[in-house]
């Protein structure tokens, strides 16, 4: 049996009055059809670590399937269905998105009705997760709506800070779980369990990553890389042994730590100068950690990762080009403004900020810094129709003419539209 207990208090402290219409409406409609239901995984873990997680995971005693068509119907919200798994996504129409899940359908053909059966579904669908500390489910039924259903001693752990697997052949069954268990470890200052951490030595003995795909691998470890601070769990993969099931020639050399530091300095800048930028910050620690590889491992990390092509493009041709542009900064600094963009405009966001992370050099990261907030935006007033009004036949000599007007531009010499067009004038007669 379980171990139970109301939370409802937590819930109204902590949950948004939305969601918690939402999980009582669930609840309701749920029953109605004369399924059981209730709220499970990172979302009841982080609500006992009062942590936000707006991710509901539903899962239905009976046709999740059935559930989630009604619900969305009556809600005008949208689903996609996955008809192999039983799983479904309901999406309302601001986006906000509710995933549905079967307690297993085997456990259906079991005598119907017993309470012990209904319960024990919705425990073999949590037995089968990664960690005890995902395997909390709340009751949203609106009898016993609010109850904390605790079947492994979830609650014990996360007093204990421990990640914990469920049983002994957790890893074999799926070794992605290894990076799981470091990515909770360190994102919740936890510790891996004794027996956990001995079950991890055992996976790398028994070699269980080899079958492994490149997808699963490439997944896991990018949701590391996408940690608020991902250095600590880095770390813990080289200190376990794991960072050579990606590749044997990423190694911890004597420049990473400091290098994985900067990254993580230079991304805390970005993010206080450009709020308004997205950028791919896993891109920067991934860079970082490939930076003394030479290209044919970046070729066979791209392989064993199974990279898509924008990705692997990242790692064996852009890395190369931030590398080219890095050492032009070193011997040509100090440089003039349109110097600097014609080098480093070519290069994305990420792989600037890649530049400055693995440079040890204050000139050439103060360049970057330079091009990023003064150049990077800076363009012309003039552009091909004024050229064709001047009387040039559209040709190679229009870009020509375009770059080094914006090139003037930059070194300061142009203020504003008509200086342009007249520099444009007399370039073009010369
Ligand atoms: P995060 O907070 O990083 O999103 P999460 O655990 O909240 O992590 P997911 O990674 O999307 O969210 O996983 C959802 C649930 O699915 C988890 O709570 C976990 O129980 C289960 N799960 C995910 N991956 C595995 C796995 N490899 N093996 C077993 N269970 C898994």
């Amino acid at each position: 049996y379980p171990k139970q207990k109301p939370i409802i208090s937590l819930m109204r402290e902590r949950l948004s009055q939305e969601i918690l219409d939402l999980l009582k409406k669930i609840g309701e409609v749920a029953d109605s059809m004369g399924f059981g239901v209730y709220v499970v995984g990172g979302f009841v873990r982080d609500l006992l670590l009062r942590r936000k997680n707006d991710d509901v995971d539903i899962v239905i005693e009976g046709e999740g399937i059935t559930f989630a068509k009604a619900f969305a119907e009556m809600m005008g919200a949208r689903i996609n269905t996955y008809s192999k798994f039983g799983t479904s996504v309901i999406i309302f129409p601001d986006g906000f998105k509710v995933d549905v899940a079967t307690a297993r359908m085997e456990y259906y053909t079991a005598p119907a009705a017993l309470p012990e059966v209904e319960t024990s579904s919705i425990k073999l669908d949590l037995y089968r997760r990664d960690f005890t500390i995902n395997t909390l489910a709340i009751r949203l039924s609106p009898e016993g709506f609010g109850t904390l259903t605790d079947f492994f001693n979830a609650q014990r752990d996360i007093k204990e800070k421990r990640i914990r697997i469920l049983h002994n052949l957790s890893f074999v069954e799926d070794p992605t779980r290894v990076f799981r268990a470091i990515k909770f470890e360190q994102r919740f200052g936890f510790t891996i369990g004794k027996v956990t951490r001995e079950m991890i030595k055992n996976a790398i003995h028994l070699d269980v990553f080899r079958e492994l795909g490149g997808l699963r691998v490439f997944n896991e470890f990018r949701q590391i890389l996408e940690e608020e601070n991902p250095i600590p769990a880095i770390l813990r993969i080289f200190d376990l042994g794991l960072m050579k099931i990606i590749h044997p020639g990423i190694e911890k050399h004597n420049d990473l730590i400091d290098q994985l530091d900067e990254a993580k300095k230079v991304l805390a800048w970005h993010d206080l100068m450009y709020t308004d930028e997205p950028i791919e910050r896993w891109v920067i620690y991934f860079l970082t950690l490939l930076s003394q590889c030479d290209r044919e491992i970046s070729e066979e990390v791209a392989k064993r990762l199974m990279l898509a092509p924008k990705h692997k493009k990242l790692i064996t041709g852009d890395r190369f080009h931030a590398r080219n542009a890095y050492t032009w900064l070193t011997y040509s600094l100090p440089a003039t403004n349109s110097d600097l963009h014609r080098k480093l405009s070519p290069l994305r966001a990420e792989l600037l900020l890649y530049i400055m992370a693995v440079s040890a050099n204050e000139e050439i990261k103060k360049a970057i810094s330079h091009y990023m907030s003064q150049l990077r935006h800076i363009s012309l007033s003039i552009m091909g129709r004024d050229l064709k009004e001047m009387g040039l036949k559209p040709g190679p000599l229009y870009s020509r003419i375009l770059e080094e007007t914006l090139a003037a531009k930059l070194d300061g010499t142009l203020d504003d539209r008509d200086d342009e067009l007249a520099f444009a004038a007399r370039y073009l007669q010369e």
